[in-house]
């Protein structure tokens, strides 16, 4: 009796469909398998099994779900961020791809400076507006001499970001701080040889063309104020108290933003080295700036 995994992914897929999603049977796939705790290749070996009336019903839930969109990051609660596994939930922007060239750039320049550090001292490293930690965390991982400071606003966000930090293997090397950006920190006694932000940059007005699945991920990562600047502002204002010399300063930011944020990088006089790299889609993605 009951229905076959084939079956209930040919009703999820259409189900999917129907509400208009690109890649309906892809993921009717990653939800079923999700549901089951299984990887996917699992559902095509075995097609023909049955599956239980309970799992089917609450599978048909989560269709809804997603039919709502719900990004399927909240619904599976997991999204992968430089090869490393991260929980998510609607307290936090989702990791996006792009977002790895921020951290990689990083990833060069600490590697650099510990090269070229005498002493061999710890690397600090401070990512404001942290989220559910993926930058912060990455860093930590692919950077063993560094300790790394995080801090977000929601309190929710930083219990996440812990919770990945404990399971990446790296709460030792981190904290997290919970705050409106530098709010937490106090100016001469936390200084970071980098200072790494993926701040809310789009413009007030271009929230609502956004997606419907970006349109449910939090405002407050988003929303970068009425030119899609103040974020960016509140960062190079006060970047001069905090950052060491050396030290790196590297911000992600949104299309057409290259041109003001240069502008902004240009204007501190202790910035040097400004550079701006590509996504894969040719979009300015990351500024970044050094003390030396
Ligand atoms: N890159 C995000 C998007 O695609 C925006 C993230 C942000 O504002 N920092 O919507």
């Amino acid at each position: 009796m009951g229905v076959s995994i084939e079956q209930v992914l040919q009703g999820g897929t259409s189900f999917l469909k129907q509400k208009g999603l690109r890649f309906p049977r892809q993921e009717a796939e990653i939800l079923l398998a999700f549901l089951l705790g299984r990887e996917r290749p699992y559902l095509y070996a075995h097609g023909e099994e049955k599956v239980a009336p309970e799992l089917e019903k609450t599978y048909k839930k989560i269709l809804q779900r997603r039919g709502a969109r719900i990004p399927l990051a909240y619904i599976t609660g997991k999204k992968e961020f430089m090869g490393l596994g991260f929980s998510v939930n609607k307290n936090v922007l989702i990791p996006r791809p792009e977002t790895e060239h921020l951290v990689e750039a990083v990833i060069a320049w600490g590697k650099k400076f510990y090269a070229q550090s005498e002493q061999k001292e710890t690397l600090k490293i401070l990512d404001l507006g942290t989220g559910c930690g993926n930058i912060a965390v990455a860093l930590a991982h692919y950077l063993p001499f560094s300790f790394v400071t995080g801090v977000d606003l929601k309190k929710e966000a930083v219990e996440l970001a812990c919770q990945n930090a404990q399971n990446v293997g790296v709460n030792k090397r981190t904290r997290f701080l919970c705050g409106d950006f530098w709010e937490p920190l106090v100016p001469g006694e936390d200084t970071f040889n980098v200072i790494v932000s993926n701040p809310p940059y789009i413009p007030r007005e271009e929230l609502f063309t956004l997606s419907p699945e970006v349109q449910n991920e939090p405002r407050l990562a988003l929303d970068g104020g009425p030119d899609g600047l103040t974020a960016y502002r509140h960062i190079f204002d006060n970047v001069q108290k905090f950052l060491t010399c050396p030290g790196l300063l590297a911000v992600e930011i949104g299309d057409k933003q290259a041109k003001n944020i240069w502008e902004m990088s240009s204007r501190l006089a202790f910035l040097r080295n400004i550079e701006i790299i590509k996504d894969y889609a040719g979009i300015s993605r990351v500024i970044s700036g050094s003390t030396i």
